[in-house]
């Protein structure tokens, strides 16, 4: 499967410093933007020293960088905010908090740009962008990593390769650490060693008045709780975080592949074997339904596609003893009629960045640059039998387009050793979160691709096999009693902790923590 475009729209920014900063205009009192600032109760001439005291820049609907700046990484969303403050540091964000504030201007917040309901771009809001807040700083002395809240996961995993360390991330390289470990953060090392947030020691964030605080074990320990699991956009604008680090050095990519007849005995006995009661934590995997073309020749020799639903398990073992790696996996492989994608099993060893990689690319199936995409998801929190993962698989069957995916990713080991309630992050009893990602390509086959994703969750015969907790990670705007859905019993604790940081609730969005 080609991945979803590796593209982040400030890509140039991120790569080549800011490109802009040698000529940053002295002056931006040109007039349309003068009309316009005046026209939205700004002040002009507040708003210079806003652009003139920051290290980052102010992008504006006057630039051309604007309508590539404010979009997000799923093409779905397609907002204008005020005007875009690209903050290098600490500092920048101060001066950007302090100005939207003074100005009694609405704020939304943006790291990796990945939010599945596209909570961080908002219109008529000033969009207060951290990507450039770069730099990771390891510590392989003390075990742990410093890092800004604009690196991504490859930028992240790019640096721990290098000294053979590993935090528990995602497998994909765009998405924004900040944003992923305010959510929760699964990866394919959770079942070793949790969830991202879980390994989260500390964090920076510039407060509601502009103010920089520190959060740790000792000093602030509501707010560290709070954003292992309470979701970004809540309490502040966080512009550093750090891990706690362990040794990774090689892992053995797995890539398995099922006729799709096979999915739900597999799913069953992975149920059943390697999710709550796993024995082998070196173990990490995801699965996923998905579609793949097959080429086929008629009689009269014409080329034509076929469209054939597969499953496929993918991840990796991460200890060198590859016997015990390959006892592990058996119970699976020992079902129906596997493929491997993506070469014979244990035969090379890998870094765990190349691996992710190399998985990625072995995934068969298109998806074109240009779709769009919502998603949707839930946990499996009771044992479900072979019948009810059959009503999975038969439902995925009827999917509209080729693109489609379901992913299930498996809880146990690690994650579910943590107490409920002893972060924001309450998911502790699953077996699986399920997640769906639904296209489509043009508007009128918008309609469909939401009804299909709806009914894979709510419809009379599917709504059973889930129980009413969704991934925080996950967002959608129509999820049912998503404070619940969410953060289960922790909520009202995360209630309490907003009304201490951010009392007049300026850090907000549709499905923020409400006062
Ligand atoms: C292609 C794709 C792959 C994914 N893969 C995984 C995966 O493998 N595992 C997993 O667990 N999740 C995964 N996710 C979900 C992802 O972790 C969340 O969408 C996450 O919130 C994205 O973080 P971001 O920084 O990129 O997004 P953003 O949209 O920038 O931010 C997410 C939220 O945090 C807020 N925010 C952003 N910056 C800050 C800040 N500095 N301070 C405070 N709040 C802020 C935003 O306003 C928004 O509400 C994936 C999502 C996508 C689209």
């Amino acid at each position: 499967m080609k991945k979803v475009r590796a593209y982040h729209p400030l890509r140039q920014l991120m790569m080549g410093g800011n490109p802009n900063k040698a000529n940053k205009p002295k002056n931006k009192n040109v007039a349309p933007l003068v009309e316009y600032l005046v026209s939205h109760k700004i002040d002009p001439e507040t708003f210079n020293q806003l652009v003139q005291n920051i290290n980052g820049q102010v992008v504006t609907p006057f630039d051309a960088s604007y309508n590539t700046g404010r979009l997000e990484s799923d093409n779905a969303f397609n907002k204008y905010p005020l005007f875009i403050i690209y903050c290098n540091c600490s500092a920048d964000v101060s001066i950007a908090v302090k100005f939207c504030r003074s100005e009694n201007l609405p704020i939304c917040l943006r790291a990796g740009g990945h939010n599945t309901a596209g909570y961080s771009v908002l219109d008529g809001r000033v969009l207060i962008d951290v990507a450039n807040i770069k730099g990771i700083f390891v510590d392989p002395i003390n075990m742990t990593s410093t890092v800004g809240s604009g690196v991504t996961w490859g930028e992240y995993n790019h640096e721990l390769n290098a000294y053979g360390l590993h935090n528990p991330g995602g497998s994909c390289d765009t998405v924004g650490m900040a944003g992923y470990t305010m959510g929760g953060g699964y990866g394919y090392t959770s079942m070793k060693w949790g969830i991202a947030c879980d390994n989260l020691i500390e964090i920076r964030m510039v407060t509601a008045e502009g103010e920089m605080v520190t959060a740790n074990e000792h000093i602030n320990p509501d707010l560290l709780w709070a954003h292992k699991g309470g979701t970004g956009g809540n309490f502040g604008v966080l512009v550093s975080m750090k891990y706690k680090l362990y040794k990774l050095k090689n892992v053995w990519p797995i890539q398995v592949n099922w006729p799709i007849e096979d999915a739900a005995e597999v799913l069953f006995t992975w149920q059943n074997t390697m999710t709550k009661t796993l024995k082998d934590r070196n173990l990490g995997l995801l699965g996923f339904l998905a579609i793949k073309e097959i080429s086929k020749i008629d009689k009269n020799g014409i080329h034509y596609t076929i469209n054939q639903p597969y499953f496929c398990i993918r991840g990796i073992y991460s200890d060198d003893n590859s016997t015990a790696g390959k006892k592990a996996l058996e119970p699976l492989l020992k079902i129906g009629k596997p493929t491997y994608p993506a070469g014979t099993l244990w035969k090379k060893q890998i870094t765990y960045s190349m691996a992710n990689q190399h998985l990625l690319d072995n995934v068969e199936g298109i998806i074109p640059d240009d779709i769009k995409e919502t998603k949707r998801c839930a946990y499996i929190e009771k044992a479900l039998k072979k019948e009810d993962y059959q009503k999975m698989v038969d439902y995925f069957k009827t999917s509209p387009n080729p693109y489609n995916i379901v992913s299930m990713e498996p809880y146990g080991g690690a994650i579910n050793e943590i107490k409920s309630d002893a972060s924001a992050f309450v998911h502790r009893n699953a077996y699986f979160d399920v997640f769906t990602d639904s296209f489509w390509m043009t508007d009128n086959e918008k309609d469909e691709a939401f009804s299909w994703l709806r009914n894979y969750y709510e419809s009379e015969s599917m709504k059973s096999l889930w129980s009413n907790h969704y991934y925080q990670n996950y967002v959608n705007d129509e999820y049912k009693n998503w404070q619940f859905g969410y953060f289960g019993e922790n909520y009202p604790e995360l209630q309490l902790i907003k009304r201490k940081w951010d009392p007049e609730n300026i850090f907000n969005f549709p499905q923020s923590i409400e006062i």
